[in-house]
């Protein structure tokens, strides 16, 4: 088996005509026919649209006609992102067999720079899960070691750029989704600024803190997606209309040699206490230790509200789900329950059949938070902590260009280890929620391994539209190490 280029170098040979769009899709199409049946990443392949695409890429470089900045990638996309091919079924058995009537931004920039889209990749359930365990359909195996999850909600598509099937890949972030994932498989993930990237045909999670965003298995093919991705979208009201620097021109030697010296990386105490595994917290100081060779300068600094973080998130997450989700009533999309008795007991018997357990747990937690009565108990509380949250980080960036820490306290861990315990796997998200409370970008790399063998991330957060500063240093860390070159199987 083959282990695919870098999406930068597909695009490259491609467009200067010495590899086929259509030889590199078929090679990926095979890496997947041999190992997807193990790991299932993905729910659906979309093989013939994908060379379709690819012979048609082809003829535009036989032509002479320019063709874009990812000319013969493949690219997997999470199946909460609507496309015109293939099904768009969130992992849910509730959107089994829906076809969506457009294609999410996201998915229509990528192909309109090249990329060939090989399929749909599998979720927990509506994106609510850290472990792909949830998703409605089956779960996705890690591919460092298949008795082990991929880490979720996007566990398909960081196990599909693990395992090799492709460079890259699509996945949202609404707490943690594609970083903590990114972690446990040993790829780069990153989640933009809260309105770089347009969420139309995104399905909605939480839309206050949803963002769709690139996994990679190199920081540089993290930011030539991300500069594809990013820019205003008149179709999503809260995409931001903001110049899209050059993310990939930034990480050149030049600019990386200006910025490493005096940078100045902020390691906040409260990402370092109890409940980090020690081989992880190893690996992260270790990955510190090599900044100040960098030149860097390592800096104390303390975001205190970070335990509040995953009560305030879980209010605020389960309160836009519980509208969100009230659309899916049998009537506009998907299942439908097949004997309803009347309209009532259609809506209810569609939603009681199609919805997992926990996606009612979570309408029901949102729907309770927003009642009369509970509103300020609740929701508004969470409200405040969340400003108070964002006020941290915005102090810490006084003293800080970045902020480091672990992103998971744990590695993967075993499939079934945590489906019984909600709260324990609610915790696999403490170090990432806060990003997605407070909007900021934040972005997974590999750093290690632990004796057995499993993947560790380092997490490093920026300040609001800071994206060009997080890919710079997470470029020289990656420059420095070898971590990101060493492959699943
Ligand atoms: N694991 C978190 C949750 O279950 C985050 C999910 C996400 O980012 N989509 O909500």
């Amino acid at each position: 088996m083959s282990t695919p280029d870098t999406a930068a170098t597909i695009a490259a040979e491609v467009a200067a005509g010495r590899r086929r769009a259509e030889e590199v899709c078929r090679a990926a199409l095979g890496r997947i026919a041999a190992r997807n049946g193990e790991l299932k990443a993905f729910l659906e392949l979309t093989a013939e649209h994908a060379l379709e695409r690819a012979v048609a890429i082809d003829r535009d470089v036989v032509a002479g006609r320019p063709v874009g900045p990812l000319a013969g990638v493949p690219v997997a996309v999470k199946d909460n992102l609507c496309t015109t091919f293939g099904h768009t079924t969130c992992g849910s058995r509730i959107l089994a067999g829906y076809v969506s009537p457009y294609s999410a931004t996201a998915v229509e920039r990528l192909e309109a720079a090249g990329a060939v889209i090989v399929g749909k990749t599998n979720l927990d359930e509506f994106a609510m899960g850290s472990s792909t365990e949830n998703s409605g359909y089956f779960p996705t195996r890690n591919p460092w070691d298949p008795e082990r999850v991929p880490g979720g909600s996007s566990g398909g598509s960081a196990a599909a750029v693990a395992a090799g099937f492709v460079p890259a890949a699509l996945g949202s972030d609404t707490g943690g989704s594609i970083r903590q994932p990114a972690a446990l498989c040993g790829v780069v993930g990153l989640k933009p600024t809260y309105g770089r990237v347009s969420r139309y045909g995104l399905v909605a999670y939480g839309s206050s803190l949803d963002q769709v965003g690139p996994l990679a298995g190199t920081v540089t093919d993290a930011a030539l997606l991300l500069a594809v991705l990013s820019g205003r979208d008149p179709r999503d009201s809260t995409s931001v209309d903001q110049a899209v620097p050059d993310y990939r021109g930034a990480l050149r030697d030049a600019p990386l040699a200006a910025v490493a010296h005096g940078l100045r990386i902020g390691v906040p105490a409260e990402y370092f206490g109890a409940g980090l595994d020690a081989e992880t917290e190893g690996a992260v100081r270790s990955a510190l230790r090599v900044f100040e060779q960098l030149g860097a300068t390592l800096v104390d600094v303390t975001l205190p509200r970070t335990p509040q973080a995953i009560a305030a998130y879980y209010l605020v997450a389960t309160a836009e789900a519980s509208g969100n989700l009230a659309r899916y009533d049998g009537v506009h999309y998907g299942y439908r329950t097949p004997h309803p008795a009347d309209i009532e007991d259609l809506y209810s018997a569609t939603r009681a059949e199609g919805f997992g357990p926990e996606v009612k747990r979570r309408i029901m937690l949102g729907t309770f938070a927003l009642s009369a009565g509970y509103y300020d108990r609740y929701y508004n509380k969470a409200l405040r902590v969340r400003r108070l949250i964002q006020e941290d980080f915005t102090a810490a960036f006084d003293h800080c260009d970045v902020v480091a820490g672990p992103t998971s306290p744990t590695p993967a861990f075993r499939l079934g280890e945590r489906t019984a315990d909600p709260l324990q796997m609610y915790l696999a998200d403490v170090y990432t929620i806060s990003a997605n409370l407070a909007g900021i970008p934040a972005i997974s790399l590999p750093c290690g391994f632990t004796r057995a063998g499993l993947p560790i991330g380092l997490q490093l957060q920026g300040p609001l539209f800071g994206e060009t500063l997080l890919l710079q240093a997470a470029r020289l860390y990656e420059r420095a190490t070898d971590w990101h070159t060493r492959r699943a199987g």
